[in-house]
């Protein structure tokens, strides 16, 4: 039986790859303080023999005397609201916490893979995004606690794998959506989803012109997967590129809800990307990975998830 740890354990993301990998018959480790996760998520989990919770704020060293195959780094906030309010944390569970999970992974001989995000690309100047592209990022802007965390751990994930060989993975995931977001985590999807619910106004930043492209949680999870298993070393974009405009999304989720809500709008966040929408082609060809929900379907599970 192998052993993944896997640091965030208790948020959106993690709790779905610590079921996804329990079904699959791993050894779970979770590494969480709940600093964003929540304890509802892994509830159902803790009956199960083969899940071990250590609460841990993985920006402090951890040391573990059992063996572990893949160090799997989530933990880090991740809405934009999120890591305005916790900027410090945000910079130290990028650098510290990711030199630490990195740290258990080189001296356990495991798989490493750092969650990195579409958000190393910042504004960008090119689009689609290709994994080539170095991006376009304001450092000292509100979304600079995040991106440079983010792309100060993908060059020291590289540093590991170029210096000790760590067999390093790093996913640049794009705009995830679904079951067990947090309702309150002030990101698009789910405000947009409790506020048709409730027939409250519908808040777009902006003019709503800014696009996305939305990934489902299962295709996630697959794409995470794969790549976890894979022998590829060089950054990979999960995501679906399936783009359309902020407006778009809060127009279609009221439909989808049979909403009364209405459409307001608020002023744009400073250094809101105005687009993204990710080139999978890397994924496709080396991973033979595609998403497969579209956006219809996947909104509905989210919606039936959030209306119990
Ligand atoms: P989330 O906030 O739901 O989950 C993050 C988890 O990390 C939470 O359980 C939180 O308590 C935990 N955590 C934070 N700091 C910690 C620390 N110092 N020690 C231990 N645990 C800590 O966020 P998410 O959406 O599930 O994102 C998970 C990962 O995926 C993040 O690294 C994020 O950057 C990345 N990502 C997510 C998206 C997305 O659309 N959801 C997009 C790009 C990248
Ligand atoms: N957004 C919005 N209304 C909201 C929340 C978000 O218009 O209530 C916009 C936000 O400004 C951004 C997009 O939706 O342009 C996606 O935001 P989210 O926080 O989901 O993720 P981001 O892609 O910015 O990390």
């Amino acid at each position: 039986m192998k052993t993944a740890l896997i640091t965030g354990g208790a948020g959106f993301i993690g709790c779905h790859l610590c079921r996804f990998l329990l079904e699959k018959g791993y050894r779970i480790i979770c590494v969480d303080n709940f600093l964003t996760g929540d304890r509802a998520n892994i509830e159902g989990f803790k009956s199960n023999p083969n899940f071990k919770l250590i609460v841990h704020d993985i920006s402090l060293p951890l040391e573990l005397k059992e063996d572990v195959d893949y160090v799997l780094h989530f933990a880090s906030p991740a809405s934009p609201v999120d890591y305005a309010q916790l900027p410090i944390q945000t910079l130290k569970v990028g650098a510290l916490g990711t030199h630490n999970a990195l740290g258990i992974a080189r001296s356990k001989k495991a798989v490493f893979m750092l969650a990195s995000t579409s958000e190393v690309y910042g504004d960008p100047k090119v689009h689609p995004q290709p994994e080539s592209y170095w991006g376009n990022v304001n450092a000292i802007g509100p979304r600079g606690v995040y991106d440079e965390a983010k792309r100060y751990a993908e060059a020291l994930t590289v540093a590991y794998h170029r210096v000790h060989n760590t067999d390093a993975k790093i996913a640049r995931i794009f705009n995830t959506y679904g079951p067990q977001m947090r309702k309150k985590d002030g990101r698009a999807v789910p405000n947009f989803i409790t506020q048709a619910l409730a027939n409250r106004p519908i808040t777009v930043y902006g003019d709503g012109s800014q696009t996305r492209s939305f990934c489902y949680i299962s295709d996630m999870i697959e794409g995470i997967y794969k790549l976890m298993l894979s022998d590829v070393n060089e950054p990979v974009n999960i995501g679906n590129p399936d783009e359309f405009t902020i407006l778009d999304l809060a127009e279609k989720i009221i439909e989808l809800t049979g909403s009364k809500s209405r459409i307001v709008f608020r002023p744009l966040p400073a250094d809101d990307p105005k687009t993204r929408c990710p080139d999978i082609s890397r994924a496709k060809q080396l991973l033979k990975w595609e998403p497969e929900v579209g956006v219809d379907e996947g909104l509905k599970k989210t919606i039936e998830w959030f209306s119990s």
